[in-house]
């Protein structure tokens, strides 16, 4: 059913909901929360601290009074609830004024933030008693928004969307709630039918039901994904692009500043003798953040074009693209490189687009960068031979199983900072190889790290001035970008706008998160790399790739809410260069298991390591925590967490089959 079916979607907000990819109701359906809001229990005022987000039920002692400071207006008025009492804080929001009366009793939710000796709450949320005893003890969805779409609308049309498809019934094909794995494996594995699955992934009814529906909704993505792997087919067939080895690549090498280490080396020679020995290479190369992939790439590309093929190198956001792009262009030029490289992305728009698109048809550019634009139906490419993905495993290898039905077998190179055990990748990728980058370029000195909590933050501004002062950059990352969706949460937009007051004024403040239009962020990114921003604000849409190598300091906050893996490919955005560099993740609410996670960061700095041990740690159960696009393979699922649920998906379709 089209969303507009819903009660209360007209054409606006379907509009709204097509930015989010959603158009029908088994989109919307499908359109899982990125994380959830557990709502405690109400505790009483004297019973708060600091730090903790919490409800509170209780009188209003006194009429809202309002004051204007330096333009911002200040709502404020006390409550208690006989066990203390309390100032409740709205800024900007004077029209709250009307709502709220002096000697009524309701339910206000946020986190008790110290002002001067007393906790207080700012902008908190108010509930009548009714309304938030439905909601204790509960786990409540929240959506990746767009603006004019809040996370509650989302929930909102998706709770109508599920009760127009149960009405209409799920048990035909066709319905958005059928469920598609067998019932025999649905019976022996225990796992919760599809529709309940989705009613609990959405509104959970229970902890229990939640973890048992993710999980659910985790095995089919593995089932469905394992299937279809297993459907096409042979995996290593003759390349219809056999290479000879070029003196151009030994050229390139020694005209570089640097030398290959023995790990990159070992790299190098296993591809050159796939590219020349006659089948397609499939070859998965991970090696950490900043170990020296995109070199790799280089040369691979390098050698498909003096072997007269064009090669797509493709980056999983804009930002990286361009980089990759600029890196190229300047080695092309310095080197004297062979390389006609064009640019390919969502952006690259009109006439522009069009001649790119044809010098890719006629084959006069052999080196083609971008997103997945390079993909799209539109792209015709005269003789592709190569294609290298960055960071983007899962789409390389249905990438080249798109070429292949079309009669074309490119070699292709997939690089991934997120390394997956080796087993675990047969399963996932069926046959491929697979080379490792253990060792670091010398010459860095390992990064500083420290796990610490909100009372440290002075000392960490102060830090961060010292550093941009001393020259050097700082990484700034929040997990959301505007306020309101998760308390206690700290977002880009506020957090930016604070830190201009309390930063000296010769320190350069930027902003980007992936709701800014892509030319925005490229320009933010760019003015990064250029060393016209000092301390960037960021979401973790710098997680992956970029390189600005004097950017010394990563600074997280709420660190406690991202895994490990991600503070782990954020902690590698620095280090990239001889200078000293440092980590700070900030707890803003600190519970010793996640003091106890975050502190395997300090002591190892091994990504692989450190994601076996988060995996630990979390155990499987675990909601998931934020996530954002970078190197997702799943939606859902986790190749950390959910090895069993793999093996069992795995097992499965093998029974299928046989
Ligand atoms: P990643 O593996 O994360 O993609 P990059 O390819 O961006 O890492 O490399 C990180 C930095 O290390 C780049 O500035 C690159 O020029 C540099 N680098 C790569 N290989 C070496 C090497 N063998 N010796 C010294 N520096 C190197
Ligand atoms: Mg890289």
């Amino acid at each position: 059913m089209n969303i507009t079916s819903i009660k209360g979607i007209g054409e606006k907000t379907a509009a709204l909901f097509s930015k989010l990819n959603v158009t029908d109701t088994a989109d919307l359906l499908n359109f899982y929360p990125a994380d959830y809001d557990h709502f405690g229990p109400m505790i009483m005022l004297n019973e708060m601290k600091e730090g903790d987000v919490c409800a509170v039920r209780v009188h209003v002692l006194s009429s809202p009074a309002i004051r204007y400071v330096r333009g911002m207006s200040i709502l404020s008025f006390n409550v208690t609830d006989g066990s203390d009492e309390m100032n409740v804080v709205y800024f900007n929001a004077p029209y709250l004024r009307n709502s709220i009366k002096k000697g009524e009793e309701c339910v206000f939710r946020g986190r008790a933030t110290l002002r001067g000796k007393k906790l207080s709450f700012n902008n908190p949320r108010k509930y009548k008693i009714e309304e938030y005893e439905a909601l204790s003890d509960t786990d409540q969805p929240i959506y990746h928004t767009t603006k004019g779409l809040t996370s509650l609308a989302i929930q909102k049309a998706i709770r109508k969307a599920y009760e127009a498809e149960m009405a209409a019934g799920f048990t035909y094909q066709g319905s958005p709630l059928f469920d598609r794995i067998p019932a025999e494996i649905i019976a022996r594995r225990g796992l919760m039918p599809f529709h309940e699955a989705i009613l609990n992934i959405h509104m959970p009814q229970s902890r229990d039901k939640l973890i048992e529906a993710r999980n659910r909704l985790a095995y089919q993505e593995f089932y469905e994904y394992i299937l279809h792997m297993l459907d096409r087919g042979i995996m290593r067939p003759k390349s219809n692009y056999p290479m000879i080895e070029v003196a151009e690549t030994g050229r390139l090498l020694e005209g570089m500043p640097f030398t290959l280490t023995p790990d990159q080396a070992e790299v190098w020679d296993a591809i050159r003798a796939d590219l020349t020995g006659g089948n397609a290479m499939l070859r998965l190369l991970q090696g950490d953040v900043g170990s020296g992939k995109t070199i790799i790439a280089v040369l691979s590309l390098l050698m498909a074009a003096c072997n007269g093929y064009q090669g797509a190198f493709m980056a999983p956001t804009e930002v990286l693209a361009v980089q990759h792009y600029d890196t190229i262009r300047e080695m092309t030029g310095k080197y004297g490189l062979p390389f006609k490289p064009v640019l390919l992305t969502g952006l690259v728009k009109g006439s522009i687009r069009k001649d790119v698109l044809k010098t890719i048809a006629n084959g006069e550019a052999n080196l083609i960068i971008g997103t997945h634009a390079l993909f799209q139906e539109a792209v015709e490419y005269s003789r592709l031979g190569m294609v290298v993905t960055d960071e983007q495993h899962r789409f390389g290898v249905l990438q080249r199983e798109a070429l292949m039905q079309k009669g074309e077998v490119p070699h292709v190179l997939i690089m991934s900072a997120t390394p997956i055990p080796r087993t675990l990748a047969m399963i996932l990728y069926g046959d491929l190889d697979v080379s490792t980058i253990h060792t670091m370029p010398a010459g860095r000195l390992p990064i500083k790290n420290c796990v610490v909590d909100t009372g440290y933050r002075p000392t960490a501004y102060k830090f961060v001035i010292d550093e941009v002062h001393a020259g050097s950059q700082v990484y700034i990352i929040c997990p959301q970008v505007e306020a309101g969706e998760l308390p206690g949460v700290e977002n880009v937009t506020e957090y930016a706008q604070n830190l201009r007051i309390v930063m000296p004024e010769d320190v350069r403040i930027g902003v980007l998160h992936g709701q800014m239009k892509s030319t925005v962020k490229d320009k933010v990114m760019d003015e990064f790399a250029r060393g016209d921003i000092d301390v960037l604000v960021s979401t973790t849409v710098v997680e992956v790739g970029v390189n600005v190598p004097n950017a010394t300091v990563m600074y997280v906050e709420n660190a406690e809410r991202f895994g490990l893996a991600q503070l782990h490919q954020l902690r590698g955005r620095v280090g990239r260069s001889d200078k000293q560099s440092y980590c700070i993740f900030m707890m803003n609410s600190a519970s010793d298991k996640s003091r106890e996670r975050l502190n395997i960061l300090l002591n190892s700095n091994d990504g692989f390591e450190i994601a076996s041990k988060d995996m630990e740690l979390r155990g499987p159960g675990d909601i998931f925590g934020i996530r954002q696009s970078g190197d997702v393979i799943f939606r859902i699922g986790d190749i950390y967490q959910d090895s069993e649920l793999i093996t069992w998906a795995r097992e499965d379709v093998a029974g299928l089959m046989s």
